[in-house]
């Protein structure tokens, strides 16, 4: 027996008040502070999520041997009818969320956890209890992969919470479908729950756990919805009474004063109007350019990046074509993947990242080694150390690619140290006659960007992995999100240490992470000197129009001010005061 059982289920669902009138009193305006993920104001009363299936450890009966048949037979009819249920949604849902639902459905009948629950089944375990038990394995083990892996885990637990409902007769767990205009607020929310949400019935996302780069924030950034992740005190934020929701400040007003709240709803709903007309080139309003790129994960993602106003690639995300590959894909078949992306911005600027593998990103046939710590173990330009075919076959697929589309693309490695390895990485590049620069993605390759930059054309600054290793706090920890927030005053400094450092040098200096996408920290990252931004495509419009509404000397004077603050909330603040 596994030392893990499932005796009760309890699936009784919260009530939804949507009635501002029968609204629990709530007196003073609460604001509760959160990490910014999309930006918007939205107001309208809380909802939540069905409470999900109660595990308890007590133990269950052991099934008689002629029961175990028909008890496999029963979970494997549960798995489908979820599955099934899924991927309805998955047909009547469009873009990412279809392919989200359709991804939960393939998961709630994989072999994997549904082959382990059907052989405790047959050891006498009752149907309930063998789906806890093999799922909490599973998600023990992605748990312990970290980063990615871990984020992998809520999907999990969703699917067994819909197979435990099945089970039990009870109806499926999630969202409620609000009559009304409503936030949806959470602890987390799968991402079953949050697919094929309507986003005139679902105006916000709010959740007490959840990073920027969670599948919360993913399917907000598709729906448009203004979205809070990591929020403190919200679990205290009763269903039914409304709150204010702004996605640039990360800020949830309980209760707030309804003139009010509706007035900053409609400024920025004409916000919104004047991002949407933005067609781009980037530029300030007194003309200074700024390109404002895309970053894309394969052909299909760059033709959908080519339809909006982004006018290039800067991040072109190679691992992520192949994380499902066994065996190292040719040279033929990656100079194929990689001419779609070329091909789909012909003549345009395209930054192609060689593989960025290891940590959240394994790539089988790279070898990985077994480490302790990952994140700071053998990934990004790494991994060619000790396989260095691996990169000199990449770098001849790449230049394969632009002599068949007669593009010039740049290319950049990731994770990059020393100068040393700048220099190595240069060198093999130019070989090819392909462009090198680097990703600057660790403190120390921000202070010595000059050095760097003697052998490098470019630097492409990743916000996202020189947050996580400026702050030493993991990237995918909900509960660290603030500290790896971008507008922390000490990864800002070496942002702005690296753009001074290229505008000495006179080569250009862009940033990639997910800083590029708000359009508030991009006016300030121009200020430093920052020459392009690159970030998700349905967030190029908002960082185009922003920029286009200040003018350079505003963005100079909002880069010093942040750059003498103290915390990330006084450099938002700081930033605010100068550019609105
Ligand atoms: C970054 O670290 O900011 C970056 C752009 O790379 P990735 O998010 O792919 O690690
Ligand atoms: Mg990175």
């Amino acid at each position: 027996m596994c030392g893990f059982t499932l005796a009760s289920v309890d699936l009784s669902m919260l009530s939804c008040n949507l009635n501002h009138m029968s609204s629990p009193t709530v007196t003073d305006p609460k604001v509760l502070h959160g990490v910014p993920v999309v930006a918007g104001v939205a107001y309208a009363p809380v909802i939540r999520p069905g409470a999900r299936p109660q595990v308890t450890e007590q133990s269950a009966a052991e099934l008689a041997e002629a029961d175990r048949p028909a008890e496999v037979g029963r979970l494997k009819e549960a798995a489908a009818t979820v599955a099934t249920r899924l991927r309805d949604r998955a047909g009547h849902a469009t873009g990412v969320a279809s392919e989200v639902l359709a991804t939960t459905a393939a998961l709630a009948q994989d072999r994997a956890w549904l082959g382990d629950a059907e052989k405790r089944i047959n050891a006498g375990n009752p149907a309930p209890q063998a789906v806890g038990a093999a799922i909490a394995k599973i998600a023990d083990a992605l748990s312990k992969a970290g980063d990615l892996m871990a984020e992998r885990v809520t999907d999990l637990r969703d699917i067994r919470d819909r197979v435990l409902a099945q089970l039990a007769g009870l109806p499926e767990p999630g969202v409620p479908i609000p009559d009304n205009p409503s936030v949806l607020c959470a602890e987390d929310l799968a991402p079953a729950d949050t697919a094929g949400l309507d986003p005139r019935l679902v105006v916000a996302l709010v959740t007490t756990l959840g990073g920027p780069t969670s599948h919360t924030a993913i399917i907000a950034r598709q729906l448009g919805i203004p979205c809070v992740v990591a929020v403190d005190g919200l679990d205290e934020v009763p269903v039914g009474v409304p709150v204010m929701v702004d996605g640039a400040l990360g800020t949830v007003t309980v209760a707030p004063d309804a003139a009010e709240a509706e007035r900053a709803v409609e400024t920025s709903r004409v916000e919104a109007d004047r991002v949407a007309q933005w067609k781009g080139p980037g530029a300030t309003s007194d003309g200074h350019s700024v390109a404002v790129l895309a970053n894309v994960q394969d052909g299909a993602a760059a033709q959908a990046a080519r339809q909006t106003p982004a006018e290039g690639v800067g991040l072109f995300r190679t691992e992520l074509c192949f994380l499902n590959r066994d065996t190292e894909p040719s040279v033929d078949e990656q100079a194929r993947i990689y001419g779609e992306v070329l091909s789909a911005f012909e003549g345009r600027k395209v930054v192609i990242r060689t593989l960025d593998a290891g940590s959240d990103k394994p790539l089988k046939f790279a070898g990985h080694p077994d480490e302790a710590n990952p994140a700071l173990g053998v990934r990004g330009v790494r991994i060619s150390f000790g396989n260095p075919g691996l990169m000199t076959r990449q770098l001849e697929s790449i230049a394969a690619a632009a002599a068949a589309t007669g593009s010039d693309p740049w290319v950049m490695a990731p994770m990059i140290a020393t100068a040393d390895e700048a220099k190595t990485f240069a060198d093999q590049a130019r070989s090819f006659g392909l462009t090198p620069g680097v990703m600057i993605e660790i403190p120390a390759a921000a202070l010595l960007a000059g050095r760097i930059l003697e052998h490098v054309d470019f630097l492409s600054i990743g916000t996202n992995d020189l947050a996580q290793y400026t702050m030493a706090a993991d990237r995918m920890s909900a509960e660290l999100a603030t500290l790896t927030d971008p507008w922390q005053p000490g990864v800002l400094a070496l942002v702005d240490m690296t753009a001074r450092a290229g505008a000495a040098a006179g080569k250009p200096v862009g940033v990639c992470g997910e800083a590029a996408a708000d359009p508030m920290l991009a006016c300030v990252l121009v200020g430093m000197g920052i020459t392009s931004l690159s970030a998700a495509a349905t967030a190029v419009p908002g960082v185009g129009a922003a920029l286009s509404g200040v003018t350079l000397e505003q963005c100079r004077a909002a880069a010093e001010a942040v750059l003498s603050t103290a915390s990330a909330a006084d450099a938002r603040a700081a930033a605010f005061e100068v550019l609105g």
